[in-house]
């Protein structure tokens, strides 16, 4: 399994274990390869999507499975109580420690994105806290 970077493996011990979407992925994948998915519609990721993997994603040495030229990133949005109602973009570990610790549970969602050619897929959401 890839590292979760910025503590997230670690706010969850003790928690649900969380979804994996790494086979939804490679289907996505294949049916690209197969032609049966567009660039376009693979590569989507939306302007605030790339924004955030600029500003607060954090880099990855796994190749962009359909580029191959960069470098994915990883996004960790967390929804929850009292939070913004399209999630917070986590950047920091002490940050995620903190929404670990709160009584009321999150959901936090990693999302890999190429800044280069929009690739964008959900990879694992996990129960945070709680
Ligand atoms: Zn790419």
């Amino acid at each position: 399994m890839a590292p979760v970077k910025l503590g997230l493996n670690a706010a969850v011990i003790g928690t649900s274990s969380g979804i994996d979407y790494r086979l939804a992925r490679e289907a996505t994948l294949q049916a690209w390869r197969a032609g049966e998915l567009s660039r376009e519609q693979i590569c989507d990721a939306q302007r605030e999507l790339q924004r955030n993997a600029e500003f607060c994603g954090s880099e990855t040495s796994r190749q962009c499975p359909v580029c191959e030229e960069t470098d994915l990133v990883e996004v960790i949005y967390v929804f929850g109580p009292r939070l913004p109602k399209h999630g917070r973009c986590v950047t920091s570990d002490k940050e995620m420690a903190r929404l670990a610790a709160r009584k009321s549970s999150s959901q936090g969602y990693v999302v890999e994105v190429c800044t280069d050619c929009r690739w964008n897929y959900l990879t694992q959401s996990r129960a945070i806290g709680g």
